[in-house]
């Protein structure tokens, strides 16, 4: 892409509105632009990461074996009077009625949804185990929204459902979801930890939030230090193995880590002091196992091998999308603006051009974009007419990883200048050795 003909409305000021630094830079990298309070348009830039994020999510779930498909966000009360949550789920739920007077409602979550999908055409355990999911935007009516994505009202959620013929299965299945939630975040450059929770309204014995270290997180956790040296790495699972999804699991929660709403204060304290945490966090994820309860009020059942009916088995697995990218910038900046991970970055390059209209430097820098593009990535090339200083303050801002420099000078010496966002490391380096190295930077992402 080139800059000159690109939509990114960088802000110079920074907005009042926003508290927290993701927020602050979403808006200042033109992201983002607030449509009315906790609902937000999505700007170029802001949609390419989000897409990226969807993607990865994707990718992985289909990996674990999970099975997309896409449910209306608009939906029928009846539905979910009949589970038995309309009346209960309070001020949350968007509620409306249509032209016929019918009481509808826009999804906070899915599960009625995704239960009634399964009892009209799911009969006989031969179908299980069956996990279907979607990525789609969900709105709860929150009292505080605040701190951008973070906590928005209309958000953008995978949420997905096990249906499994025993409790066994669906164990099996919670711990598929942990396994490949660690993968998802990972990819993401994310540090996501597993930490036992509250099941809330959902109900249920079994649950683990995914929580992102971080100042401005909403929640306080308490962990064991030694949590945070775990990597998920490029291991390959079989995630239809109950022992590797087991051992998985059992490596990654048997320490302690928790919330503060299933905080131990005596079992925390039986830890050696110097490995006692106590922190901030940002909810990035939640898997629930809960039984039987809405298999059993919405009759969702399969006949087992000696022909009898039983309810099915459930979960239900959460990956907040949209709040990942601000969790993403929380955990990655620095007072210039954002340090995107290889992994999700909107462009995996950007191109300074320090002379705009010199002729050795324009045609350095339509050469390496044409090398960068021809080897399939993305590069931004910054071709606008601007001072050298606003390039640089742009790119540092929007947080490309990486960054080639060109200007007339080195060209003389026939080297360009490659930067790390991260780091601030700068090496010169003739064009084709700029590229090679990008090439193989993003060779394995
Ligand atoms: P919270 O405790 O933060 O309100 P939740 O536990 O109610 O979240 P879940 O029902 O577990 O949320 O939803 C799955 C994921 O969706 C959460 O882990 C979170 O990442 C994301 N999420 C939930 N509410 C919001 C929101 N208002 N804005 C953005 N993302 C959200
Ligand atoms: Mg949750």
């Amino acid at each position: 892409m080139r800059l000159s003909r690109y939509f990114l409305p960088v802000l110079k000021e920074t907005p009042a509105e926003a508290q927290i630094v993701s927020h602050r830079y979403m808006l200042r990298a033109g992201m983002i632009k607030q449509a009315s309070a906790g609902i937000y348009s999505w700007l170029p830039l802001g949609f390419k990461v989000l897409r990226k994020l969807e993607n990865i999510v994707h990718e992985e779930q289909v990996r674990a074996g999970h099975i997309p498909m896409l449910m209306p966000t608009l939906q029928s009360a009846d539905l979910w009077r009949e589970s038995g949550r309309y009346d209960g789920y309070g001020e949350e739920m968007l509620r409306m009625q249509d032209r016929h007077g019918r009481d509808m409602l826009f999804s906070p979550t899915a599960e009625e949804m995704f239960t009634d999908v399964f009892r009209s055409h799911v009969k006989s355990y031969k179908d299980l185990p069956l996990t279907l999911y979607q990525i789609q935007w969900k709105f709860r009516d929150e009292i505080r929204p605040r701190f951008g994505v973070m906590r928005g009202r209309e958000f953008l959620m995978k949420d997905g459902y096990n249906f499994d013929q025993s409790k066994e299965d669906a164990l099996h299945a919670y711990n598929r979801h942990l396994v490949s939630y660690l993968r998802t975040y990972e990819r993401m450059g994310l540090q996501a930890i597993p930490m036992r929770a509250d099941s809330g309204p959902i109900g249920g014995d079994y649950t683990h939030e995914f929580l992102v270290l971080a100042e401005t997180g909403e929640s306080e956790v308490f962990y064991d230090s030694e949590i945070t040296d775990l990597k998920f790495g490029d291991r390959e699972i079989d995630f239809d193995s109950v022992e590797q999804c087991q051992a998985v699991l059992e490596e990654f929660t048997s320490r302690y880590a928790r919330t503060d709403e299933t905080h131990d204060e005596a079992v925390f304290n039986a830890l050696p002091e110097e490995r006692r945490r106590v922190a901030r966090g940002i909810e990035v994820g939640q898997i629930f196992y809960f039984g039987t309860q809405y298999s059993e009020a919405l009759g969702a059942t399969v006949q087992t091998p000696d022909g009898t009916s039983v309810p099915v088995h459930m979960g239900s697995h959460g990956i907040g999308v949209s709040r990942l990218l601000g969790a993403i910038i929380e955990a990655s900046h620095d007072d210039k603006g954002i340090i995107w991970p290889e992994g999700v970055t909107p462009f995996h390059c950007g191109i300074v051009n320090l002379k705009q209209g010199d002729e050795a430097a324009d045609g350095a820098c339509e050469a390496l974009y044409g090398s960068l593009t021809a080897l399939g990535l993305e590069p931004l090339y910054d071709d606008r007419n601007e001072r050298a200083g606003g390039k640089f303050a742009t790119m540092d801002l929007i947080g490309l990883p990486w960054r080639i420099t060109v200007g007339p000078r080195g060209l003389k010496n026939g080297v360009v200048e490659l930067t790390c966002r991260r780091t601030g490391e700068s090496e010169e380096l003739p064009p084709e050795q700029a590229v090679a190295k990008v090439a193989e930077i993003y060779a394995g992402i």
